[in-house]
């Protein structure tokens, strides 16, 4: 019987050692550097590092990973999982820009999660060590690089005791709305998750033998849902073949991506939105005229909002170079579902609703919602109202909730928000359901995501989604960054550092957009530009519109933009503001 993917892994490397389960592009071409790793070694590095938790009396407890992206992660992954230890993915402090932010971030992980041991590349190991003085809460953490373990230790491996309520790991939210919180996640979820995911995207035998294994390319972080529960762990419940590489080298040259796909031809590739802009914006003839992209039947398009215009260009951009419009695959999940909660259709276009179908407050101002598909198999998802906790017909836009086996244990030393976020009880169904704590509505039995309850901008009594306001301000002048722009409100009485808007009573929006610093001059009229754009587009009178230096916006390490801290921001007077010019 199949308990785990501890299972799966044994059968993999026993049926088909050979088989490369990953390969990872070091330089992030085909052409570059690879690493290979079949099923056989997979088992045999995986049990090496279970060996060395085990002899160390660790199962039961924490690791935390921090590893740079490559195989090695995978290994430190699969190796807690197979020690029946607690894996904690997370962030590897790496590259000067980055460290601060994320070195608060993994100390705070290795405090809420409790963590005894740390799994990571050498170099991250050697660092740390380097950094035991400024480090104090690694005292009584033992550390070690998981490459430094001998394959010997293999030997010394025994079968962990897990059931399928065992946590097999703890996925931290990204900490878009609030701090990262540890989402318990069992052997059994995850067991669950694969198998929708599986069934969802089509990954029936016949379309694994069509494709000769080759199922995934992906440059997603692995310490994220997306990337791990996505491509990485699907890998290894099917026993197929994922080329990987690191999100820097997609950043760098998104056209990477590509390329690889059309030179790996696999079935299975995605990201968020804003990964299908960026191709685009390096979509050049040169580049179409070698690429073959017929063999991408999923491109999964979730984690944030899907927006129906970058889904037009993308296809009519990438068609001469065989990509379909069947193969648009918007998806929506989350991790304390594990990760998927709908997907798309197959060889089935995604459905749009235009605007004048979904009435004005659908989360969309480009002109159609996009669905993000059905519910997996066993998967039950709920419209609820969320003060009442009664179900909503179709079409109303309320809380998104979900049950199924997929749904987690619960948040990690956290009764309280376990006990609200996961145990909400819905009139007229059976069972506990999961909050999700997104807006949407279904038709027809498809889901469409209008925004984040937490989120939500309400003034006058009329919601507001802040993501429609955003891509608003965006579009209004092209001093404004894509996808660097919060809109958030605040209390009519509170103060913000530059405090234009009248005050009065009740909500009021404020917009925050990064600017290139060659357009400050401009700063006066970029800031009337937007105002008016929100009011036409809205009816939306907005209080403020600050311009803040590049980069200055707070997002997640997974690159969301977290509105709340740039809430916090605007009234604590801590932003780096883009000053008007004087008035001579
Ligand atoms: P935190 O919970 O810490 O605030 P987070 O919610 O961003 O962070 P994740 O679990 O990584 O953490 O992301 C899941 C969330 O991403 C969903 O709850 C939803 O808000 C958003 N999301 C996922 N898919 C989509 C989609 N297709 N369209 C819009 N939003 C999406
Ligand atoms: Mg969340």
């Amino acid at each position: 019987m199949v308990r785990s993917l501890v299972d799966l892994l044994s059968q993999h490397a026993a049926h088909h050692p050979d088989r490369t389960a990953y390969r990872y592009l070091a330089t992030g071409d085909h052409d570059g550097e690879i690493q290979e790793i079949s099923y056989g070694r997979l088992a045999e590095r995986s049990r090496a590092v279970a060996a060395w938790l085990q002899e160390r009396g660790l199962a039961g407890t924490r690791a935390m990973l921090l590893y740079p992206p490559g195989l090695d992660f995978i290994c430190g992954y699969l190796g807690c999982l197979s020690a029946g230890v607690v894996a904690v993915p997370g962030v590897p402090p790496q590259g000067r820009a980055q460290n601060h932010r994320a070195l608060t971030r993994m100390k705070r992980l290795i405090a809420d999660a409790d963590a005894k041991v740390i799994l990571g590349g050498r170099e991250v190991i050697t660092a740390l060590s380097g950094l035991a003085e400024h480090l104090p809460e690694l005292a009584d953490i033992t550390c070690v690089a998981t490459e430094d373990i001998p394959d010997e230790t293999a030997g010394s491996w025994r079968e962990p005791e897990l059931d399928a309520d065992s946590v097999a790991f703890l996925q931290y939210t990204s900490g878009s709305t609030s701090a990262p919180r540890g989402v318990m996640v069992t052997h059994g979820n995850l067991l669950d998750n694969e198998r929708v995911i599986t069934e969802r995207m089509g990954h029936t035998p016949d379309v694994i033998a069509e494709h000769g294994h080759e199922m995934f390319v992906s440059w997603l972080p692995v310490y994220h849902d997306m990337g791990l529960i996505g491509p990485v762990l699907n890998t290894v419940y099917l026993g197929v073949t994922a080329t990987l590489f690191s999100p820097l080298h997609f950043l760098q040259r998104p056209e990477r991506w590509l390329t690889a796909i059309s030179h790996y031809r696999p079935h299975t590739s995605g990201g968020p939105n804003f990964a299908y802009e960026l191709c685009l914006k390096h979509a050049t003839p040169a580049l179409l005229d070698g690429l073959d992209l017929s063999s991408w039947k999923v491109a999964f398009n979730g984690a944030e909002p899907v927006r129906a215009a970058t889904l037009r260009r993308f296809t009519d951009t990438f068609a001469p170079a065989g990509f379909r419009r069947e193969s648009l695959y918007p998806c929506y999940g989350l991790a304390e579902a594990t990760l998927m909660v709908t997907g798309s259709t197959v060889h089935t276009p995604p459905t749009l609703l235009q605007a004048s179908e979904t009435g004005p407050h659908a989360g969309q101002s480009d002109a159609a919602a996009v669905s993000c598909g059905r519910p997996g198999p066993e998967v039950t998802v709920a419209i609820a109202d969320p003060e009442q906790h009664e179900e909503l017909p179709e079409g109303r836009t309320g809380e998104i909730w979900v049950r199924s086996a997929s749904v987690a244990k619960g948040y990690w030393r956290n009764a309280l928000a376990t006990r609200e976020t996961f145990r909400a009880t819905l009139a007229g169904h059976d069972g506990r359901f999961l909050r999700t704590g997104d807006l949407g509505f279904l038709r027809d039995g498809e889901l469409f995501i209008t925004g984040r309850l937490k989120d939500l901008i309400v003034v006058d009594g009329r919601n507001h989604y802040p993501q429609d306001l955003e891509l608003t301000a965006e579009m209004a002048h092209p001093a404004l960054r894509p996808g660097c722009t919060a809109a958030f409100s605040v209390d009519g009485n509170d103060g913000g550092e530059s405090g234009s808007g009248e005050s009065g009573s009740g909500e009021q929006a404020v917009v925050i957009a990064e600017i290139a610093p060659d357009s400050a001059a401009e700063a006066e009229k970029i800031i009337d530009v937007v105002r008016s754009g929100i009011g036409e587009a809205h009816g939306l009178s907005v209080r403020d519109v600050v311009l803040v230096q590049p980069g200055t916006i707070p997002k997640t390490s997974s690159g969301k933009i977290q509105r709340r801290a740039s809430r916090a921001a605007y009234l604590g007077g801590t932003l780096a503001v883009i000053p008007e010019p004087a008035v001579s």
